[in-house]
């Protein structure tokens, strides 16, 4: 076995508060009015970004079609002698007049590359492209930011206006300067990193955070991906059980890790709670009411929303800590995880109704791969707990309720650890595959009809319709922006 040596460079985010240190030029409300005009002015170039792109897309399309190579046109041919990128950048110096040259291009930057994620989708039609909410976030180039300590406080100074705000403002050199608000020892550890010289900083963004009723930072540090020594075929396996929630175990030992299923049940009696609160706030705000009073009135539901996304988060932040930890102690290069996406909500198990398995991959995958560890997160989900790990024997009968008991070889096992060793297993997919194929057994499983595992009642159904609503209104506003 060789060992990984990884050098990779790792890109990641801390978001700190921002306390504005005053300069005798502009106050403090002065400060907040321009970044709100500025904030305003973001939104309207990035939703005017989205129809330029729509039209640019249908026009390079039909282009491409008609050329009948299979190649794109390049960007000039569809846009009359300029790239996307120009065009989107002489927008963005137009319509938001207020920020500097490098400000701009990271605007352009995002939400370029937040229309070329989804562009597939869009073609498809199964996805809209973006459409931007107040409250955007400014982007911030690299080169505007510098960072200092003094006397123990850390401060990071920002250029955020064009030349002629500044002369608008009679306020030359433009560098805004704030103390870093960080809550956590450790976030500070990561700005103190970025002095050392041992993290670069890269971009930012500025948050408006409603809670707070202040201005966040969310800054981009680079930093060498860690050599750990993991072994490359060590495989981490991580499933979802029938006794607990979240099962990992590292292929060939007896290495296991699990979140407790009274963890996810304290997390589900939280989250329940507040959705109660968020319901009643929501007749108490009246559906669908519109006029003088109601914005205020929905100031809860508001709260609550937050309340349980940040919840969720920073659970999922937890847990996925735990499982790369686990990895990491393993040695494992690898972690496997299985798939669910294809799996109906039944199957799904009931701890984790109220819970994103979506969330805790994707914060897996982000933190395995700064420990250099390679994230398979897309193993189908078929027969991996109906197949015993020892000998490879598939049967709806090898699961006894606790036990995983084989009815070929006879191994007994603990269900879910026995699961979460086939996803450890190399070529898992593979492998059930051929197997199925051995033992007669259809491969992807026939579709069960739907009153056999009747277990959701109406109740339910209710409650996951309320959370999906909730959810949805969550993306945008976590997720959306980052680059
Ligand atoms: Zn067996």
């Amino acid at each position: 076995m060789t060992k990984t040596k990884k050098e990779e460079k790792m890109v990641q985010t801390t978001r700190f508060g921002l306390l504005y240190d005053k300069t005798p030029q502009l106050s403090y409300d002065e400060l907040k009015s321009e970044l709100r005009t500025i904030q305003r002015n973001i939104r309207q170039f990035k939703n005017n970004a989205a129809t330029q792109f729509f039209d640019y897309m249908s026009k390079r399309e039909a282009m491409k079609a008609e050329m009948g190579t299979g190649k794109y046109p390049p960007d000039e041919d569809v846009l009359d002698g300029l790239k996307i990128s120009n065009l989107f950048y002489k927008m963005a110096t137009e319509t938001i007049p207020e920020i500097q040259t490098g400000n701009a291009s990271a605007a352009v930057a995002s939400v370029l590359s937040r229309f070329n994620t989804d562009y597939k989708d869009v073609l498809k039609g199964t996805k809209s492209l973006a459409s931007f909410k107040r409250d955007q976030p400014i982007n911030i180039s690299g080169d505007a930011i510098k960072l200092y300590a003094d006397g123990g406080k850390l401060y990071i100074i920002i250029s955020i206006f064009s030349t002629a705000k500044r002369q608008a403002l009679g306020f030359k050199n433009g560098q805004i300067k704030f103390e870093i608000w960080h809550k956590s020892k450790a976030g500070c550890d990561i700005v103190r990193k970025c002095l050392s010289g041992e993290y670069s900083h890269g971009s930012a963004m500025l948050i408006y955070n409603k809670n707070k009723g202040m201005w966040d930072c969310n800054l981009t540090y680079k930093f060498d991906a860690k050599d750990n020594s993991l072994i490359p075929d060590r495989i981490c396996g991580i499933d979802i059980g029938f006794l607990f929630p979240v099962y990992a175990a590292v292929g060939g030992s007896h290495e296991r890790l699990y979140i407790p299923g009274n963890e996810i049940d304290k997390h589900r009696r939280t989250v329940e709670a507040l959705r109660r609160g968020f319901s009643q706030s929501r007749k108490f705000a009246g559906e669908g009411s519109v006029g003088h009073g109601y914005k205020k009135r929905m100031e809860p539901v508001n709260d609550i929303k937050d309340k349980i996304a940040k919840f969720r988060n920073n659970k999922n932040h937890v847990y996925s800590k735990r499982f790369v930890e686990f990895a990491v102690k393993n040695r494992c290069g690898i972690i496997q995880i299985r798939d669910l996406s294809g799996i109906t909500e039944k199957t799904k198990e009931a701890f984790l109704k109220n819970w994103s398995y979506d969330d805790l991959k994707r914060d897996i995958k982000y933190k395995a791969k700064a420990q250099g560890i390679i994230v398979d997160d897309k193993i189908k989900p078929y027969y991996t707990s109906q197949r015993c790990f020892k000998c490879g024997y598939i049967s709806e009968d090898n699961m006894n309720k606790r036990d995983f008991v084989c009815q070929s070889c006879g191994h007994k096992e603990h269900v879910d650890y026995n699961a979460a060793q086939n996803v450890a297993t190399k070529d898992i997919d593979l492998i059930i595959e051929r197997e199925c194929e051995i033992q007669g057994i259809p491969y992807p499983p026939e579709k069960k009809k739907k009153k056999e595992r009747g277990v959701a009642g109406t109740d339910a159904e209710t409650e996951e319709d309320v959370d999906e609503d909730i959810e949805e209104e969550f993306v945008d506003e976590d997720f959306g922006e980052a680059s």
